[in-house]
C-alpha cells in the first residue's frame, strides 16, 4: 500500500511536469536564491580556477574558431546577454561544460567527435542555454540539495567568497557543485532553448539533437562519453527538437563559417594532453575510513532550526545561514578529478519542503526522488520504517548507490515530520566500512534536536 501511493504520487508529478510546458512555450529560469550578478561572479571565480587546472589549447586559430562560433550563438537574444567566454581545452574525452554566468569550456575531444559545424554549434547552444536558464545555481538553490553544493550555497550566503571557503579546507574547488549533473528537465529545457538559439543563428537545430543521439548510440557497452553523464538524455532528443522547431518561424539553416575543416585538422594535430595534475587527483583514490578517531568528544552543531552532534575530527561545510550542512571529516570528501568533490562518507542534513505530498511517507519518497535526480545510482534497499525522534514521527530508509571510492555506497536516510515540512539527515559511507561508522551515525541520529 505505501508503495502504491508513492507510485500514484510519481504519476501525478509526471503529469504535472508534462502539462507545464508545451513545445514553443517560453522558457524562463526556475527557482533561484542567487542573483544574476552572483551567477556571474561565481562563474568568473570558478573559471579562473578551472583555467589553472586544465590544459588550455594554445593554438590561437583554434581558440578563435571556437570563439567565433560561440559568439554568433551568444549574440542571440535568448542567450540573455551574459558575459560568455568560450575556451577550448586539450582533453580527449567528449565533454563540454558551462559555469554560471557565462564561461563555457569545450574539450578538444568533443570538437574531434563532431561531424559538422552545426553539430559542434549545437553543443555550444546547449551550454549557453544552461547559462541563460541559470540551471547551475537553480539546482544549487534547492534546499534539498545534497553533497557539496551546500557548501557553495552556504559560502555565498555566509561570509567570504564562494570558492574561498572550499579552498580553505583544502578541497581545491567545489566545481562539482557548478558542473553537476543536470536534471532531465533541465536537459529538455536546454535542448529546447538551444534549438531556438541555433535556429536564429542560422544553424539547423536538428544537428544538435542528432549529435547527442549519435553520442548515445556510439557508446554501446563501453564507457559513455563524459558529456552524457552530466547531461543525461531526457528521452528522444531528435523528436523533442523537431516538435520545438515546428513552433519556429521558417528559417534558413545553412550557415557555416567555412573554417570547420581547418579546425578539425588542427584539433587532430594537438599535442597529447598532459596527464592530470598530481595535486588535483591526490585524493582521488583516497581510501575510505579505516576506523574513526576515538580521541576527543562529540561536538554539538547548531543550525537555525535544528542541532545535532558530530564525531570528533569532523567539520561542517555550509553556512549556518543556509541551514544545509554537510558534516564530514576531511578524508570523507573525495576529489573526483578536475576539481570535483564528492562526499565519500559523512552526513548531509537539512530541511526539505515537499511540493506534492502532505504526509511524511510520501514526502520522504519525494525527497528520495530528488536525491535520485542528483545521483542516478541511488536505489532504495530497505523501505521506510517507523521510528520516533523527540516524540515526532520519523522514518528510516536505506539506500545504496555508487561510492566515490568505487564500490558500493550505503546510505541511511532519516526523515522527521516537522510543522513546516521534513527534517532529514542523510548518512553516507562505503558499504564495506559502514559497520565502523555505524556507532557514530547512531549517535548522530539520537542527538538530533529541534529548536
Ligand atoms: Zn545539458
Amino acid at each position: 500500500m505505501p508503495r502504491k501511493s508513492w507510485i500514484l504520487v510519481t504519476a501525478f508529478v509526471f503529469v504535472v511536469a508534462c502539462a507545464t510546458r508545451q513545445p514553443g512555450d517560453p522558457l524562463k529560469p526556475g527557482y533561484n536564491t542567487f542573483s544574476k550578478e552572483q551567477d556571474i561572479e561565481l562563474g568568473r571565480e570558478a573559471a579562473a580556477e578551472v583555467r589553472q587546472q586544465v590544459d588550455v589549447v594554445k593554438d590561437q586559430k583554434l581558440q578563435n574558431y571556437v570563439k567565433v562560433v560561440g559568439v554568433r550563438l551568444a549574440r542571440q537574444p535568448q542567450a540573455e546577454d551574459y558575459p560568455y567566454e568560450f575556451t577550448l581545452i586539450n582533453e580527449e574525452s567528449i565533454n563540454a561544460f558551462a559555469l554560471p554566468g557565462g564561461p563555457v569550456f569545450i574539450h578538444s575531444g568533443l570538437l574531434a567527435a563532431a561531424d559538422t559545424e552545426a553539430q559542434f554549434a549545437g553543443v555550444l547552444a546547449h551550454e549557453i542555454s544552461h547559462v541563460a536558464l541559470r540551471h547551475g545555481t537553480s539546482q544549487a538553490s534547492k534546499a534539498q540539495m545534497v553533497q557539496l553544493p551546500a557548501v557553495l550555497a552556504g559560502a555565498i550566503l555566509g561570509d567570504g567568497g564562494a570558492l574561498s571557503q572550499i579552498g580553505q579546507v583544502g578541497l581545491g574547488l567545489g566545481l562539482n557543485a557548478l558542473i553537476m549533473k543536470y536534471s532531465r528537465t533541465a536537459e529538455k529545457e536546454a535542448d529546447a532553448l538551444g534549438a531556438r538559439i541555433m535556429s536564429e543563428a542560422g544553424y539547423d537545430p536538428l544537428a544538435m539533437a542528432e549529435f547527442f543521439q549519435k553520442l548515445e548510440e556510439e557508446t554501446g557497452g563501453s564507457q559513455p562519453p563524459a558529456f552524457l553523464s552530466s547531461h543525461p538524455s531526457p528521452g528522444n532528443r531528435v523528436q523533442l527538437v523537431r516538435a520545438e522547431m515546428q513552433t519556429f518561424p521558417p528559417g534558413q539553416y545553412g550557415y557555416e563559417t567555412g573554417d570547420f575543416p581547418l579546425a578539425k585538422k588542427l584539433v587532430a594535430q594537438l599535442p597529447k594532453p598532459n596527464p592530470p595534475d598530481q595535486k588535483q587527483v591526490a585524493n582521488a583514490g583516497a581510501s575510505p575510513p579505516s576506523g574513526l578517531a576515538n580521541q576527543g568528544s562529540f561536538q554539538r552543531v547548531n543550525a537555525r532550526t535544528f542541532s545535532l552532534e558530530m564525531p570528533p575530527g569532523w567539520q561542517t561545510y555550509g553556512g549556518q545561514g543556509s541551514n544545509v550542512l554537510t558534516i564530514a571529516p576531511q578524508q570523507g570528501l573525495v576529489q573526483t578529478g578536475r576539481g570535483g568533490v564528492a562526499l565519500g562518507y559523512g552526513a548531509v542534513t537539512s530541511n526539505f519542503q515537499p511540493r506534492y505530498s502532505r504526509d511524511l511517507l510520501n514526502g520522504a519518497y519525494e525527497l528520495i526522488d530528488e536525491l535520485q535526480e542528483m545521483d542516478s545510482t541511488l536505489r532504495v534497499t530497505r523501505e521506510p520504517r517507523q521510528t520516533k525522534v523527540q516524540g515526532a514521527s520519523a522514518l528510516v530508509t536505506e539506500l545504496q548507490g555508487r561510492s566515490p571510492y568505487g564500490g558500493v555506497e550505503r546510505d541511511v536516510l532519516l526523515t522527521v515530520a516537522r510543522p513546516n515540512g521534513i527534517y532529514y539527515l542523510l548518512l553516507v559511507g562505503p558499504q564495506e566500512q559502514f559497520g565502523q561508522l555505524e556507532p557514530a551515525f547512531n549517535r548522530m541520529i539520537q542527538s538530533v534536536q529541534f529548536r
